[in-house]
């Protein structure tokens, strides 16, 4: 690159990073990626290393880039907060080790800490006498904001100290990947703006100029750094994480202390997939050196720690493009559209297909095919697809008339999003749809029953439905060529022996619209066999806890309609009857009490749910107004929350061994 070239791209480089700064930063909406956005950074820094006289001091490489929002107060922080370097290569990682090597020739190998590197906020508290007197925002890291007020509800934040210390800390704020979900779902039921993810949720419930919005929100503290005048207190960082915990923070427990730099890359490659199993987002790994000393020998560049780096994952986030729009009719008929796209790596997979989830979505996402557009890695594996990119208007996709299965037209339910195919009894992909459905691992689970099969015998017509499947012979499936499955006889015996299943799985086996797993399991609790299950009333199902208006009136239609009812019989017929329910009755004393389990208890949950069963309890997944009691184990999840705001009684297990006490 010549020097005019260089210029002129600094200067693009430079506006692009401001711009999206003030996106970021202060208006809580990127425009771009993470990784596009330390692209732009890392291309910034090296040219700035090649032509020198292109860094200039208001290079975003030379500061830690963020505007401060004029409705806080300001505030001075004591102690600077440092940016980090960071890198996207494990070549880079190790030169920055051999650098630090350098400097401690006699040394064969450096103490390192590695841990995860949060995506939330950071934030500065200071403590004096033990009391947590000051909260502030980052800011531009000499100036930040206060919001000390805000920061009091943020659950791993002591207001007191276990000890009279005058200290700093420094921390990330963050909400978890499932209170962010349920914050948007309930924005979206508002009308209200939905963030882009988590870390935006959270900065933009942390700067409420109204701290009791910010006390509604579920945010969560992660301390990682101890700074103390006294310098006696401790002499290596993993030595202060101790203390962070002893004082009462949340420190995150995924961290290591390490010699060198190839277990720091083990790390990171282990993380780098099993991150997707966390409840907060993180964006990579930081790397530190352990030894306090020797942080303060090596110290700091204008923006970052030169002790410290930060490794940042491959992105979970990627623009690619909608080259089609594919429809599929599924087991109840729901039409979804799935986005077909131009193949792209995503987060260690190439991804060629997307979650659309409904033409509402694609409406809201204004999109259609040949639209760019941005998809994500979501807690499921096929990822979804978050927006397009702005200002690209090539029309809204058209949600069709007609099923491309069977023709028929297709309605859309008052007051759903979905749009459904009315064709139950004879629309060939809800046919398939549901025997695929009957045998998968989730329902029957019958193993070598799967979709190429169902194709193979609907086609040849030696099935109508999933009942058929148990009038099939050995002969029968020897006719079919059958090259990827397994053989006749095993099949044949997977079917046959799947006759008795427990009744949860034989009711949501049934492809019963609404009715998922959970639900299946609260009417199985309920009755004890399928006659009444069938001759429920809408009355009698609202009444169990977790059943809505709308899956009742869905179960009271399946067992009325005629089609059902011959499939019914036919499993009759051929020997499949559900077990029905196993719990024998040891006391009353729960009757009437419905009880939701969260977090980790000593034994399995399965192990509670029985008890609770014998003694005539109900357990229900998630808590509302008719929860009598909340079994509470160890790192609860949001049903907690939830609790507490209803005001549910909470017992550990000690209170429930109480409870139950003379009754066993
Ligand atoms: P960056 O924003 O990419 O410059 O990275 C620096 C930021 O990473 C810091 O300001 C912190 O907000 C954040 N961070 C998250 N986790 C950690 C951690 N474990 N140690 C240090 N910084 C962290
Ligand atoms: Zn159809």
């Amino acid at each position: 690159m010549d020097y005019l070239k260089a210029q002129e791209r600094v200067e693009e480089l430079k506006r692009l990073i401001k711009e999206n700064n003030e996106a970021y930063y202060v208006n809580d909406s990127p425009n771009i990626t993470d990784f596009e956005y330390d692209e732009m950074f890392r291309e910034l820094k090296r040219i700035e290393e090649e032509f020198p006289l292109l860094r200039t001091a208001d290079s975003p490489t030379q500061k830690v880039g963020d505007k401060i929002l004029t409705e806080f107060k300001e505030h001075t922080h004591k102690y600077r907060l440092y940016s980090l370097d960071n890198s996207n290569n494990y070549d880079d990682l190790r030169k920055w080790y051999e650098r630090i090597k350098k400097e401690y020739p006699q040394e064969q190998e450096i103490n390192l800490v590695v841990e995860l590197k949060i995506d939330g906020l950071s934030c500065a508290l200071t403590y004096e006498n033990g009391i947590l007197k000051i909260g502030a925002t980052r800011g531009n890291g000499i100036v930040g904001e206060i919001i000390t007020e805000n920061i009091k509800s943020i659950k791993g934040i002591p207001q007191k100290l276990s000890k009279p210390l005058n200290i700093d800390i420094r921390g990330e704020v963050y909400m978890p990947v499932t209170s962010f979900e349920r914050l948007n779902e309930e924005n979206r039921e508002k009308g209200l703006k939905e963030f882009a993810n988590p870390r935006n949720a959270a900065a933009g419930s942390l700067r409420q100029l109204d701290s009791g919005i910010t006390a509604q929100r579920d945010l969560h503290f992660f301390a990682y750094t101890l700074i103390s005048e006294d310098k006696s207190l401790f002499s290596s960082h993993h030595e202060a994480l101790d203390i962070l915990k002893e004082l009462g923070f949340n420190v995150n427990p995924n961290y290591s202390l390490v010699k060198g730099i190839n277990p720091v890359i083990k790390k990171c490659e282990y993380w780098e997939t099993e991150r997707f199993n966390l409840d907060y987002a993180t964006d990579g790994m930081v790397v530190k050196i352990d030894d306090i000393y020797k942080q303060n020998e090596l110290g700091y560049t204008s923006r970052a720690p030169k002790w410290a780096t930060a490794f940042k994952f491959p992105p979970e986030e990627v623009w690619t493009k909608l080259e089609d729009i594919e429809i599929s009719v599924g087991k109840t008929g729901a039409v979804t559209p799935i986005a077909v796209l131009t193949p792209v790596q995503l987060a260690g997979t190439i991804v060629k297909r997307a979650s659309l989830h409904n033409f509402d979505e694609i409406e809201r996402l204004g999109i259609n095919i040949g639209n760019e557009v941005l998809i994500k890695k979501a807690a499921e594996i096929i990822p979804k697809v978050i927006r397009k990119r702005e200002n690209e208007d090539k029309g809204v996709f058209l949600a069709p008339g007609v099923c491309k299965f069977c023709g028929s037209n297709l309605v859309k339910p008052e007051g759903e999003a979905i749009l459904y195919c009315p064709n139950t009894t004879n629309c060939p992909a809800q046919i398939k749809g549901r025997i695929i459905y009957w045998a998968s691992k989730e329902a029957m689970d019958i193993d070598g029953v799967g979709e190429s099969l169902v194709e193979k015998l609907y086609e040849a017509k030696l099935i109508e439905d999933f009942a058929d499947l148990y009038k099939l012979t050995v002969q029968d499936l020897m006719k079919l060529d059958l090259i990827k499955e397994k053989s006749s006889d095993n099949i044949y015996n997977a079917i046959q022996s799947s006759k008795n299943p427990t009744m949860t799985r034989f009711l949501t086996a049934l492809s019963i619209k609404l009715i998922g797993k959970e639900t299946a399991d609260l009417i199985a609790n309920e009755f004890s066999d399928l006659e009444s299950i069938m001759n429920a009333d809408i009355d009698s199902l609202v009444k169990i806890d977790g059943i809505g208006d709308k899956a009742a009136k869905s179960i009271v239609e399946f067992f009325q309609s005629d089609y059902n009812r011959k499939i019914l019989q036919k499993l009759k017929d051929y020997g499949v009857n559900p077990k029905g329910s196993s719990v024998v009755k040891e006391s009353d004393i729960f009757a009437g009490k419905t009880f939701v389990i969260t977090g980790t208890l000593s034994k399995p949950r399965q192990f509670f749910e029985e008890k609770i069963k014998k003694h005539g309890g109900k357990v229900s997944s998630s808590v509302s107004k008719k929860t009598s009691y909340v079994l509470l184990g160890e790192n609860p999840g949001s049903k907690f929350d939830k609790a507490s705001s209803l005001g549910v009684i909470i017992l550990n297990e000690r209170d429930f061994e109480k409870l139950l006490q003379g009754n066993e």
